[in-house]
Formats: C-alpha cells, sequence, structure tokens
C-alpha cells in the first residue's frame, strides 16, 4: 500500500552545501530499488524529509533513520496511507532553506509536485505540513529535550521511608508516589494511590466493592489516606487524593466530611489536592461545580487527573479551572518522537500556564520523555522515571544529574513557554 511519511530530525555535527548534494545523490540509488520519492528540507540544522512508497520500504528506511548517527531528535510528524504520489520520477527533491528564499521555496516544492498533487494542495495536510517548516524558518516551531546521554539518574536512598503504621482491620491500603521537581530536587506532593488488602490495583478493589456502597467506601478511605499522611511530618508537601466525580455529587456533605478527616488527621486543608479523575463522565455539571466550589472555599486544591484520556477533557477544562492539570500517560509516552504529541502537549501546557494552572507530566518513564518536557516548560513530574509507587511507605527517588559521559554542556532549554509568555521564573 502506498504510504507517506514525514520525520524531522536534526544534524549532528556540520554539514556544507556540497556535502548535502552527495547525501541526496548517495540515496538516490536506494530510493529507486525501494521505490521511494519524496523531499528533503534542510535549513543547516534541521532536516524535514517528505518519503513516499510502499509502507513496508517506509518503515525499513524509517528505522535506518533513526538508527542514523547523522540524525538526533528523529520525531514522526506524520504516518498516513495516499491515493496517489505527490513526488514523482526516481528523485529525491532537494529544497536547500539556507539559499532559497520563501517564495523560492514555494516554488519549488510546487514545480517538483505531480501536476495532480499541486492541484489539490490547498485541501491536502502533507502539503500543509510541508509548508509549515519550510516556511516557518526562525519561527519557534519546535522543542527539543537535551539528549538523555547527558543525564544520569541516581537513587536518593534517603527518601525511602520505614512503613507507616499499620492500621488492622481497614479494606484497603494506599501507596505513596510522589511528583517531583526534578531541577529544584524537590517533592511537591505525595500521591496516595488506594490498593486492596492484599496490595491488588483500584481496579481490583472497586470491583469487590458493591456498586451501591462503591462512592461511599471512596470517600472514606481517605480517613486513612490523610492518617497516614499526618504521619510522614512532610510540612511542605501537599497530599493528593483520588477521588470518583461522584464521590464528591453523590453524598451529601461529601466535601464536609473531607474537611473533617483532614483536621482529624492534624493536617491543613491547604496541604490537601483532590484529583477528579475522569473514568467516570461528569454527569451532572451541576452538581459537581457545587461540589468543586465547596472545596475552594474549605481550602483544598483541585487537580483534573488524566487530562487528555477522559470524557471531558477540554470543555471540563472551559468549565472550570483547577489547580493542577495532570497530562495522561497516553500523551505522554514516547513525546520525545511523536511530533502530533509534542503539538497537542504544549498548547497544554501553553494554555495552563496562561490560565495560572500547574501542568504536570504523569506517567513519565523515559530520560528522553522527562528531557523533552522540561524543554516545554513542564516543571512537574510523576512516574517510574523519579519512583514507583510504594505500598504504605515513602518510595527511593531517583534524581537527575548531569553525566560526566555526555560531553559538552548544552544550556537547558527549561520553562521555554513560561519565558515566552513573560512568566518570571
Ligand atoms: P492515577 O490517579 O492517574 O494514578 C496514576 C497511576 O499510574 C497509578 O496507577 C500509578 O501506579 C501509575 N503510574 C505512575 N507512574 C507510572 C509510570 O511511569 N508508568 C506507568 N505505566 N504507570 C504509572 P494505579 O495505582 O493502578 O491507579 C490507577 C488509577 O486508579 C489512578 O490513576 C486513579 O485514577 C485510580 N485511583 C487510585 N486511587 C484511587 C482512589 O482512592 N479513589 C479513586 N476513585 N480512584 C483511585
Ligand atoms: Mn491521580
Ligand atoms: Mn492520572
Amino acid at each position: 500500500m502506498l504510504s507517506t511519511l514525514i520525520y524531522r530530525s536534526r544534524i549532528s555535527g556540520m554539514l556544507r552545501a556540497q556535502e548535502l548534494h552527495q547525501l541526496v545523490e548517495q540515496g538516490r540509488e536506494r530510493n529507486r530499488s525501494m521505490g521511494v520519492t519524496g523531499i528533503l528540507l534542510f535549513d543547516g540544522t534541521h532536516f524535514v524529509q517528505l518519503l513516499e512508497g510502499p509502507e513496508a520500504a517506509l518503515e525499513q528506511m524509517f528505522e535506518v533513520i533513526q538508527r542514523d548517527e547523522r540524525h538526533r531528535n528523529v520525531v514522526l510528524l506524520l504516518n498516513d496511507h495516499a491515493p496517489y504520489r505527490r513526488f514523482e520520477g526516481d528523485q529525491m527533491a532537494l529544497a536547500d532553506l539556507r539559499i532559497l528564499s520563501r517564495q523560492e521555496v514555494f516554488l519549488l516544492i510546487h514545480e517538483k509536485m505531480e501536476e495532480r498533487a499541486s492541484l489539490a494542495c490547498s485541501d491536502d495536510r502533507v502539503f500543509r505540513i510541508l509548508m509549515w517548516y519550510a516556511l516557518a524558518r526562525g519561527t519557534d516551531h519546535s522543542v527539543e529535550g537535551e539528549e538523555s546521554a547527558h543525564w544520569q539518574f541516581v537513587a536518593d536512598g534517603s527518601t525511602a521511608g520505614e512503613p507507616l503504621v499499620s492500621e488492622p482491620g481497614q479494606d484497603c491500603q494506599f501507596a505513596l508516589q510522589p511528583i517531583v521537581d526534578p531541577m529544584r530536587r524537590e517533592v511537591t506532593s505525595l500521591e496516595f494511590l488506594i490498593r486492596d488488602r492484599d496490595g491488588g490495583s483500584p481496579e481490583t478493589l472497586f470491583a469487590s466493592v458493591d456498586p451501591e456502597k462503591r462512592h461511599l467506601m471512596d470517600l472514606e478511605s481517605k480517613a486513612l489516606a490523610f492518617r497516614m499522611a499526618g504521619r510522614l511530618g512532610m510540612d511542605h508537601v501537599k497530599f493528593s487524593v483520588n477521588l470518583l466525580p461522584k464521590s464528591l455529587t453523590e453524598i451529601p456533605g461529601a466535601v464536609d466530611r473531607l474537611a473533617e478527616m483532614v483536621e482529624a488527621a492534624g493536617l491543613l486543608p491547604s496541604q490537601v489536592i483532590v484529583e477528579v479523575t475522569e473514568q467516570e463522565a461528569i454527569s451532572c455539571l451541576k452538581a459537581f461545580r457545587s461540589a468543586i466550589e465547596r472545596l475552594r472555599c474549605v481550602g483544598m486544591g483541585v487537580a483534573i487527573d488524566d487530562f487528555g484520556a477522559g470524557f471531558a477533557g477540554l470543555s471540563l477544562l472551559a468549565e472550570f479551572q483547577p489547580d493542577k492539570l495532570k497530562i495522561d500517560r497516553s500523551l505522554i509516552q514516547n513525546i520525545h518522537t511523536s511530533g502530533p504529541r509534542q503539538v497537542i502537549v504544549r498548547s497544554i501546557v501553553q494554555a495552563s500556564i496562561a490560565m495560572g494552572i500547574t501542568p504536570v507530566a504523569e506517567g513519565v518513564e523515559l530520560v528522553d520523555e522527562w528531557s523533552w518536557l522540561q524543554a516545554a516548560g513542564v516543571e512537574r513530574f510523576q512516574g517510574y522515571l523519579f519512583a514507583r509507587p510504594a505500598l504504605a511507605r515513602m518510595p527511593e527517588i531517583c534524581w537527575p544529574e548531569r553525566s560526566s559521559l555526555g560531553g559538552e554542556r548544552e544550556p537547558l532549554r527549561s520553562a521555554g513557554w513560561a519565558r515566552r509568555l513573560g512568566v518570571p521564573f
């Protein structure tokens, strides 16, 4: 099946104009034998290449490119089936953006295109992506993380805690996972994740409870979480608990009951963040809104959990603005190689910062994911890379440290969005 693939990458080292032509020349034979055509844009630092041909050939070629030492930060921008080739012939057209004006680039792309594609281009997403990168020179259209080789993650033995005193007879337990600001080497909050008696997942636990009693159990379980938090004696850390929206809306006086539990545990309401999961669609927005207002009145923080994966997403954010927005792992996973995820997460981060909301990246597992997110302006992280949840105790945390093997030090483009918006941090 005929496919189109577009990727962006950064060259490692330098490339003179002549060498660029040689590179394209060398690839010509391989392209011909594999039935691949396309166009290559180069601006002195970045490549953007469109490849078209049989799906299997493109896959194979892209794998080679990802392993190629000359390409760094390879990001997939598009991979889709196509009805016809846009760039025919046996060639890989080349646009050297260093020597062409914008108009010349535009004309060149049109000239190299098949007539049919050229005529249809105003409606063509592939063409628009190409033009975005061809004409957006000098403007900031991409974020790049620092290379993972520059960092190593070192376990901080001092964080791991003793098990918190267990309370016999409880139907549930909690695992603790920190949310960290790695550049400040700070734990900013600690999330309490519910477990069943045997340490089983929240899903198993909730499945074992009578549906009629599920929301009450969800709410009441938080008394144990707050007591555990109280015993930790961590005054500067906030404590996050999860609640289903209905645990707040269907139980009369739910927020006041929470406030009571917080007080009984010797905590202040300002130390508590309620994370609202979107696993259940929010069926009654009015009741939900008044629960959120009540949470604010008693002084607790609110976070939208799993943002980007749930039911309400953007419309929920338009309705009410939380203190924290936790970006779901489905958007975070492999962000360093995914063009669409990068664009989406950048907009979420920009929107959050403009609304005074702290964005948090969830489920960060790879150094490259963290590095990209940090460059995009995210400062708070949760995930296995830093710490795995630990049952009834504080886990050991791993912090990033500059690796001496990493070669030359590059400036970390941290909080790029915040800077661009003129936020003073
Ligand atoms: P959540 O609130 O989004 O919590 C994060 C989940 O992601 C946790 O799963 C955690 O163990 C997992 N996680 C953390 N870092 C990583 C990572 O780097 N990679 C991967 N693959 N996973 C990571 P867990 O503990 O199984 O909880 C699942 C969900 O159950 C929670 O998602 C939350 O929505 C819900 N939940 C947890 N505790 C409660 C509770 O007390 N009440 C309610 N209603 N829901 C709860
Ligand atoms: Mn959560
Ligand atoms: Mn989540």
